[in-house]
Parts: C-alpha cells; structure tokens; sequence
C-alpha cells in the first residue's frame, strides 16, 4: 500500500480533486457505503474525505471508512475528527487507531458546540479550538493536518477579520492545508483569499468547498447551517424550479460546474466536492474539471 501525506499531492499536483463522503447513520448497515464508494472510484479523485460525527456516533465508522477507501479502492483518504467534547486519552485513542490503520491525513476541527444538554464536557475543556487540537496531533504522530476556513466567517466569529486572525494561529499551529466551508459566490472566496494575504497566511493550499445544490430540503438545511450568500442568479434557479425537482438538480450541478471553471481559471490549489454520497452527481461535476486539468498538464 502506498502512503501519502496530503499535503505531497498539492506539491504534486494543482487543481487537486477531493470527495466528501458521510459513514452511514449508526442503524444502517455500513455496506450503504460501498455503493457510494463503488460509484466515485473510477472517477480516480487524488483523495476522499470521510466526517465524522460529533460525540462518538461515527467515530469507529470514519476510521473504518476511511481505512477502506485506501485499502480497497487504493484511493488517499481524508479522516475528519472534532474535538470539543473529547479527553485527550478519547483522542490518545482514536489517533491509535488511525495509525494501526495506515490513515495519514486528518482534518482537525473544532466541532460545532453541542446544543444538547445531554452531551457532556470534559471540565475543564481538553480542547477548546481547532488549534488545540492541531498542536496535539502534530507532538503525537506524523500526520499531514488539514482544517477548517470560511470565506464568509465562522458564525461564532463576531467578525470575518477576527475570524481570519484567528485561522492564523490555527495555521502557525501546524496546519498542512485548507478547505473551505461551502460557498455560492466565488467574489466571497476571492476576498477572504485577499484577507488570508493581509493577515500574513499565504503559503499554505487551499481547497474550495463545492456543494450542488440538488433539492429544497437540502437549501433549508445549508440555510440553518450556514450564513453563505446566496447571489441573485442562484436564487432565480432555486425559485424558478422549486417544483420541478429534476430541473432543479440539473440548475444546481450546472451552477456548480460553473462555479469551479472559475475557480479553476483564477488558479485554485483544490476543490473539494460535497458529494452528499451521490456518485453520479461528483461524476457529472468533476468530468470537466479533469478534463481541463489533463489539458493544463499536458
Ligand atoms: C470542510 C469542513 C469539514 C467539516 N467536517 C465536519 C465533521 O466531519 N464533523 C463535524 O462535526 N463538523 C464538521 N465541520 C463543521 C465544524 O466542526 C464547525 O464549523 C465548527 O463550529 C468549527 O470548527 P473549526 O474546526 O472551524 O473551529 P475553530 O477553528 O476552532 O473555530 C471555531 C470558532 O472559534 C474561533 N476561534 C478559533 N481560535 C480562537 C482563539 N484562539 N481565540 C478566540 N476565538 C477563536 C473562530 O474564529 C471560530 O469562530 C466541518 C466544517 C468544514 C468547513
């Protein structure tokens, strides 16, 4: 089995093309995954990301997922973890297990803070941000660390300048690369890349976060999630085929590709595409991305 550190293949390689996937909810069998898994391999991303849920209901299915993806289908895999609820020795734990699995890469985050009384904290707080956590795993092992930006803010941060000071410490912390949370409106992107370079982060690769849009539950959720803007000619396609469901995913995936063309034109190190575990959505996206990546190589 080759080994590779994430942060070798955007050495290597520009656009570097990456999936998103989630591990089945805890009563699923995991097998659910394998169609997914079956579905995107031919499409040869340079690597797959697999989440992890907050609390432990995942924590075993990431590791495992992740573990397959480099196993079976000899693909890179990307194992996120989060740690606002955890002790070091729940995270002592999991970096073992990833270790004994050949997982190399991890994208180190924060969590979103529980909103569950039911969800215990360790008190004090083992880690209290993303940083923590990046330091932590860096004195433990040789791991390539990703994180977490957001070209709009963080919704915690009472300011996307405070946010970006902050994503500072969390690179000089250890980070390897980036990738963004989702956005509509490239100008967003392009602007915080702007910022990035005034606070002094610029040396590090950035991948953008694509997500099509397929349906109107899923535009609801990113609603609630999410303070991304929504630019008028995304809303005239959401409004215009809310009841045309086959017309709308085919606007949204049309939307999308035309977000990364640009993307790729400005000259972006990644993109990352949330995939949702819909195969022949990432296909039907990124067959043009690396068509214009074999071109710009050849
Ligand atoms: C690409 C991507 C993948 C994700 N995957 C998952 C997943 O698999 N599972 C999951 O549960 N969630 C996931 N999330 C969501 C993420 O956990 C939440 O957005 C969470 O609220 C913040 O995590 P973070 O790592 O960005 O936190 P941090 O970087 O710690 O930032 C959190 C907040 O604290 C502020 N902050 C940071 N450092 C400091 C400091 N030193 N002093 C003061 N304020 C500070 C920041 O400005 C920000 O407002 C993902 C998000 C993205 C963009």
């Amino acid at each position: 089995m080759i080994l590779l550190f994430i942060d070798n293949i955007f050495s290597a390689k520009k656009p570097v093309i990456s999936f998103e996937i989630f591990p089945p909810k805890k009563d699923s069998p995991i097998e659910t995954i394998y169609n997914t898994l079956e579905g995107l391999k031919d499409t040869k991303p340079d690597y797959i990301s697999v989440t992890y849920g907050a609390g432990g209901s995942s924590t075993n299915r990431t590791v495992e997922i992740a573990h397959l993806i480099k196993k079976k289908y000899e693909i890179e895999s990307l194992a996120h973890l989060t740690c606002i609820t955890s002790t070091s020795q729940e995270i002592d734990s999991i970096l073992s297990s990833l270790k004994e699995n050949d997982i190399k890469n991890i994208l180190a985050l924060r969590g979103d803070l529980p909103q569950d009384p039911a969800i215990a904290f360790p008190t004090p707080l083992h880690f209290r941000y993303a940083s923590d956590l990046i330091s932590y795993i860096k004195s433990k092992g040789d791991f390539s660390v990703g994180g977490a930006c957001y070209p709009e803010g963080h919704p915690d941060c009472e300011s996307l300048d405070n946010d970006v000071i902050n994503l500072k410490s969390k690179v000089e912390a250890g980070l390897d690369f980036l990738i963004t949370q989702l956005f509509f409106d490239n100008d967003k992107f392009y602007n915080f890349i702007d910022l990035m370079s005034k606070y002094g982060i610029s040396n590090i690769p950035v991948s953008a976060g694509i997500m099509p849009v397929l349906n109107t539950k899923q535009i609801k959720h990113i609603t609630a999630l999410t303070s991304a803007t929504m630019p008028k000619k995304f809303l005239r396609i959401m409004e215009r085929y809310e009841h045309l469901p086959e017309a709308l995913k085919e606007a949204g995936i049309a939307y999308a590709t035309e977000q990364i063309i640009d993307l790729l034109s400005w000259g972006i190190d990644g993109i990352h595409v949330y995939t949702m575990n819909k195969p022949e959505i990432a296909k039907k996206i990124t067959e043009n991305i690396f068509n214009i990546r074999k071109c710009i190589t050849n």
